[in-house]
C-alpha cells in the first residue's frame, strides 16, 4: 500500500499476471501518513488502473463487502492529477469505480480532461456503477475519452426483490436511467451484473430476457454471491448474514444445488441445456457470462 499525496494506491498482480493498481481517496483504518510515497517505478508496469472518485455509496447491497465505516472522502482533482503525472506506458484500461459508487463523485465528469497525453493510444475506460445517478451525471466526457462499457449492478428485474437486495435503490429510476443511456449512446455497451444469493434467487431466466430485450443490455454476468468468514462491522453483508442466519438458520449463500437451479434457469432462457456442458457444477463455477447468442463460463472471483 502506497500514497500519492492524500490518496492511497494499492498495486497488485492478478492471478493471470495483469498488473493492477487501485486508487482510493481513503480507506477505513488506513493511516496514510505511515505509507511510503509512490514513485515512478510503481507506475511503469501498470496495465489496469482503477480509481474511486469517492468513498461512499448511495445504496447498501445485502452481499456488499465494501467498508462504509470511514469518513466520506472525495478524490480531489489535484490528487488525481498528481497520480496522472506518472507515466504508465503499459496502461490498457481504466476502471472508474472500484469499491464504491463513482457517480457520487463530485468531480466525476472532470477526470477525463486530466488524463495526460503521454499514455498509450487506445486506453479504454469502464464505469462500474449501480446506475442510479446516471440522470444526475454526464458520462459524455468518458464516452469521448473512450468508454468501452458501463458495468451496472442490477440484482433483480422485480422491483420488490431489487429494492430489498439493494437497500435504498429505486427500480423506476434505474430503468429510466438505463433506457436514457441506451437511447443517447446506442453504441455504448451495457453489461448488467446480477450477484445471486437467497435474497434474489428468483426468476433469473426472466431477468436475462428483461435485461436483453427491455433494457438493451449487451451482456449479462451472473455471479454466485460469496460471504466472507472474516466480516467487518462496516460491511453491509455482515448485518445481513446475521439477520438472515438468525431468521432462516442457514447462510444466505446458495448451496451447490441452489446454484444449479440458477444455471438451469439461465439455460432455459438461452434455449438449451447447460448443465451437461459444465463440468464440476457447484463450488468451482461461480460466474456465468451471457451474451445474446453465447454462454461461457468463468470461475474468476467477483471483483
Ligand atoms: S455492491 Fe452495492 S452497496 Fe456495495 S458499492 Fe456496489 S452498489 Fe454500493
Amino acid at each position: 500500500m502506497l500514497r500519492i499525496g492524500e490518496t492511497i494506491l494499492i498495486p497488485e498482480a492478478t492471478p493471470d499476471g495483469i498488473v493492477l493498481a487501485s486508487i482510493y481517496p481513503s480507506l477505513p483504518g488506513v493511516d496514510h501518513s505511515t505509507l511510503r510515497d509512490a514513485v515512478f517505478q510503481d507506475f511503469e508496469h501498470i496495465q489496469h488502473l482503477r480509481f474511486d472518485p469517492v468513498s461512499a455509496c448511495n445504496v447498501r447491497c445485502v452481499f456488499c463487502h465494501s467498508d462504509f465505516s470511514g469518513a466520506v472522502r472525495q478524490l480531489a482533482p489535484e490528487a488525481f492529477r498528481a497520480a496522472m503525472r506518472f507515466s504508465m506506458p503499459k496502461l490498457q484500461n481504466i476502471s472508474v469505480g472500484c469499491a464504491y459508487e463513482p457517480l457520487m463523485g463530485k468531480f466525476f465528469e472532470s477526470y477525463p480532461s486530466m488524463m495526460p497525453r503521454k499514455h498509450p493510444a487506445g486506453v479504454r475506460a469502464r464505469i462500474i456503477t449501480n446506475g442510479l445517478l446516471l440522470h444526475k451525471k454526464d458520462i459524455s466526457p468518458w464516452v469521448e475519452f473512450g468508454l468501452e462499457y458501463i458495468h451496472v449492478s442490477v440484482h433483480s428485474h422485480l422491483a420488490d426483490v431489487y429494492e430489498r437486495t439493494m437497500v435504498g435503490a429505486s427500480m423506476r429510476q434505474l430503468c429510466d436511467n438505463l433506457r436514457a443511456v441506451r437511447l443517447k449512446f446506442p453504441d455504448l455497451r451495457i453489461n448488467m451484473i446480477n450477484v445471486v444469493c437467497k435474497e434474489n434467487q428468483v426468476h433469473i431466466g426472466d431477468y436475462c430476457r428483461w435485461a436483453f430485450d427491455e433494457i438493451g443490455a449487451d451482456r449479462v454476468d451472473i455471479y454466485r454471491a460469496a460471504f466472507a468468514g472474516n466480516r467487518q462491522a462496516g460491511y453491509p453483508a455482515t448485518s445481513y448474514v446475521e439477520r438472515f442466519s438468525n431468521e432462516m438458520s442457514r447462510s444466505p449463500a446458495l448451496t451447490d444445488e441452489e446454484w444449479a437451479t440458477t444455471v438451469d434457469e439461465v439455460s432455459k432462457f438461452m434455449g438449451g441445456p447447460l448443465r451437461g456442458n459444465i463440468h464440476a457444477l457447484g463450488a468451482a463455477i461461480s460466474t456465468l457470462i451471457l451474451r445474446r447468442t453465447e454462454v461461457v463460463r468463468d470461475d474468476q472471483p467477483l471483483h
